[in-house]
Order: structure tokens, then sequence, then C-alpha cells
């Protein structure tokens, strides 16, 4: 049986993006017949509040995307994310490097951003490793290797791990464990079979790949999805407050709100109200639109760029 989740961070109120990824997440595992799980991505404890989290669960449950269960948050230093870190040691090592460090490298820059690890904590010797005072991080080894996949929305992707990536951090040195550590552990603990998220965290997907892989693991199938963007070509965020959940539930019934949503990728031929279980009865990914959708000014007529 297919298994999908809604992963959301209680970081802010969703925005209009947050309400795209969920919606297709939701159609996605119910017209397959599959399970859905909630799971609050709480990893970021300073920005996430239980005022959120409730909210969260209200306008899910507003809009109509229900869910089966629910996974229990993530925390710090959890067990199951030790027993995975334990099964990685053979590549895992500590590192030193701050990020400031890095970034005054000059080292390249990887498609997301992040500095592509120069290797400099790689081969320290034990004495080197022992002279040490401050606490490390953990970084895994990346093979010469390219990562091949097919995305279920942007078809055929690869990356080449140690070149366009380099070794990622597992665990920070202040102890907590990365996003990419974590949301693996938690899609196995879940028993996931796909994963729909925006098209920001396709650059992730080869470094998730990789962790299956070591883990001895299936990855699940991937669906990632348009970005909303503002006028000014901006993805929508929840800092800013675009788009939020309490306006638009102010402006617009959900009906309303899903069917604009599915009109603006491509869904419905129609911009008219609908529900989540009348799209889920005629819903193919073949119909969305790989293109990012422009969220109109003033108004949540929401067009392709
Ligand atoms: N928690 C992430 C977010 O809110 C989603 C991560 C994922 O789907 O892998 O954007």
């Amino acid at each position: 049986m297919e298994v999908g989740r809604f992963a959301p961070s209680p970081s802010g109120r969703m925005h209009l993006g947050n309400v795209f990824a969920a919606l297709l997440a939701w159609l996605s595992v119910r017209s397959a017949g599959g399970e859905m799980v909630l799971r609050i991505e709480d990893l970021d404890r300073n920005r996430c509040t239980a005022e959120y989290e409730r909210l969260l669960r209200e306008d899910l449950l507003w809009l109509g995307l229900d869910w089966d269960r629910e996974q229990r948050p993530q925390r710090l230093g959890d067990a199951d994310y030790e027993a995975v870190l334990d099964r990685l040691a053979d590549r895992v090592y500590p590192c030193w490097c701050s990020r400031s460090t890095l970034s005054e490298a000059s080292a390249p820059h990887a498609s997301d951003g992040h500095v592509i690890y120069p290797g400099t904590c790689r081969d320290l010797t034990e004495a080197q490793r022992a002279a040490q005072t401050r606490p490390a991080a953990l970084r895994l080894r990346v093979p010469e290797e390219t990562i091949r996949f097919t995305d279920g929305v942007y078809g055929p992707c690869e990356e080449d791990l140690a070149n366009q990536c380099g070794d990622f951090v597992l665990r920070r040195a202040d102890g907590g464990f990365t996003y990419q550590l974590a949301v693996v552990a938690d899609d196995i603990a879940a028993g996931v079979t796909q994963v729909v998220r925006g098209r920001d965290l396709l650059s992730s997907t080869p470094r998730q790949i990789f962790l299956y892989r070591l883990l001895d693991r299936q990855p699940p199938n991937y669906f990632h999805i348009p970005l909303l963007l503002a006028p000014d070509g901006r993805r929508l965020s929840k800092r800013e407050r675009d788009r939020a959940m309490d306006v638009l539930r102010r402006e617009l019934p959900p009906q309303a709100l899903i069917g604009t949503l599915a009109h603006a990728a491509g869904l419905i031929d129609a911009d008219e109200p609908v529900s989540p279980s009348e799209l889920a009865r005629q819903f193919s990914w073949d119909r969305l639109r790989p293109a990012d959708i422009v969220v109109g000014e003033g108004s949540l007529r929401a067009c392709r760029d």
C-alpha cells in the first residue's frame, strides 16, 4: 500500500505554498487508496511553537485534508537517529570547521547554496583529532559517484555527489541532527513510499537516496512540485507572512481556495470550487504543470509564470 506524508514545520502559520504541498501530497496518496501520515517536523526547536502546531492541524482539517496516523515529533538526540548514525559509523568523521571558516575558504557552492565541503577534516590523524578542544560536527564521506533518480514531476535527475555536493553533516556540533538524516530516518520508520514536496528540496534528494542505500533500504518515489512565487519572483515565506492561512480563511471558503490552486497547477480546467475528494477522483500527476506559479498581489488569482 502507498504511504504518503505531510511533514510541515510549525515555525509559522501555513501559507499558500504549504497548502499546495499538503494538497498534492494528499491527492497523490488518496487517489492511490493509500495511507496518510502527519509528521510535525520540529527539528528547529527555537522556531517551532505548540500554537503553530495546533493551527497547522486545524488548517489542514479546515481544508479537508485528513490523515490516518501521526508520527511522533522529532526530538533532539532521539534514539532512532543515534541508531541510524551508528549504522553509518564507517563513513562518518568528526569535523571542526565552522560555517564562517568554510565560507571564507572560498570553496565552490552547491546548487542549493551550501559550501561544497573541501575535505579539511576528512583525513585528520588521530593525534590531530585528539588535540581539538571544541565539540565536533559529524560529516558523512560521499563517494565519487553520480546518483541518478527519476522524479515523478521533473523527470530524470542526477548529481555527482563528491563534486556537486561534498561530504555533508549528519549531526551538528551542538548535538542536533540535521534534516537530511532525520527525514530519512523518519520516512523509513513510518514506511513512507512516496514523498511529495516543493522543488526547493530537489537538491537534497540525491543525499537522501545515498543514505537509503547505505542503510540498505528502498528509497520512496519522489514528486517535487512547482513553487508558489510572489510577483517579484521570491518564494512565499512564513516569515514574511505571505498569503498566510488566517487571511486566506477570511477571504475564501476552503473549496474555492482548493479550486483556484488546482486550476493554477493545471489539475482542473475551470477555476471553480472543488472538494479534495472530488479532485482525488480525477487526479493524475501527468496533469500537473511543472512551471512555478506566480500568486497575484491582492487577490488569490494564481497564474502560470
Ligand atoms: N518540513 C519540511 C517543510 O516544511 C518538509 C521536508 C520534506 O518534505 O522532506 O518544508
